[in-house]
């Protein structure tokens, strides 16, 4: 079976999927995104991302490409026509297409949109969840507004990148002050030695994960001590446990960073225990 996109109005096969040269996504990289989980054929949390798209294109005064109940069948049409069990759903609107130059085109263009859907392997996931996965610590080299989702993924991508080079899944950012701000893809986290989770308040410095959000009420439910602020390496060295979280990936347990073993080395379990819980919170539809 044909993959299918929905690219600017049109449900196409994957080959015939295509945008603009021009499109100031490729261009400029002048566009955002968002991606849901799909599980067990419905949408996670889809009311919320749509709600952060929506944040995202009026910071970056984007129009949305259409009503936003319409933009929410169009990602279950694309979810659905591709028989996505397992997986994602990709949404991607940009500034639209125009003659190349950096300020916003006069008059102004139809914004682009892009959706697209994808099968994961969930036995795979699960695996690597009870495992665990290595980290990297990378300089945080982005620019000042990561709090919008925005396609300009570079530095996200170098760090990666350099994870995989030095045998690691993840990159976790550290600001100047040593302080780790979030992963390449991910919302960093911490239990401490006296069990308190820890993650970052959801400041300018990092993107406030949808993941992230649903996972607090997981957390008190648990009856759990929850701190938001910011965590250097060296408490993340010395942590209980350590996770990740973001919406393809929920909870997924760090038990090495920089080569530090975190705990014993085995996913702890505080994360794995917000890992089952996670989808009691979260919304499906
Ligand atoms: N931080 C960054 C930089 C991300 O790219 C992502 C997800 O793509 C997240 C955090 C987690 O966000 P969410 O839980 O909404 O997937």
């Amino acid at each position: 079976m044909s993959r299918i996109a929905y690219v600017n109005g049109r449900y196409l096969p994957f080959r015939d999927a295509k945008v603009h040269v021009e499109d100031r996504g490729y261009q400029f990289a002048d566009g955002v995104y968002e991606v849901c989980e799909v599980r067990g054929g419905k949408l996670i949390d889809q009311r919320r991302h749509l709600q952060r798209l929506v944040r995202s294109l009026g910071e970056l005064r984007i129009r949305m490409p259409m009503p936003l109940a319409a933009l929410g069948i169009v990602m279950r049409e694309v979810v659905s026509r591709n028989r996505i069990g397992y997986g994602l759903v990709y949404v991607q609107v940009t500034r639209g297409v125009a003659r190349r130059d950096h300020a916003f085109p006069t008059p102004e263009v139809a914004p682009s949109l892009v959706v697209t859907a994808r099968s994961l392997n969930q036995s795979r996931n699960e695996a690597l969840a009870a495992k665990g996965i290595a980290v990297v610590s990378v300089p945080d080299n982005r620019w000042g507004r990561v709090d919008i989702k925005t396609i300009g993924l570079l530095p996200n991508v170098l760090a990666r990148q350099a994870a995989i080079e030095r045998g690691a899944r993840d990159a976790w950012f550290v600001d100047k002050d040593g302080r780790v701000t979030e992963g390449a893809s991910t919302n960093a986290w911490i239990a401490t030695p006296d069990g308190k989770v820890v993650t970052r308040a959801p400041d300018q410095a990092i993107l406030q994960g949808i993941t992230r959000s649903v996972l607090f009420e997981a957390i008190k439910a648990q009856g759990l001590a929850v701190e938001e602020r910011p965590f250097t390496l060296k408490e993340a060295y010395a942590a209980r446990e350590a996770f990740v979280t973001a919406a393809t990936q929920i909870v997924l347990p760090v038990v090495r960073i920089d080569g530090h073993m975190i705990g014993d080395g085995k996913p702890g379990p505080i994360a794995s225990a917000l890992r089952r819980a996670f989808h009691r919170y979260a919304e499906a539809g």
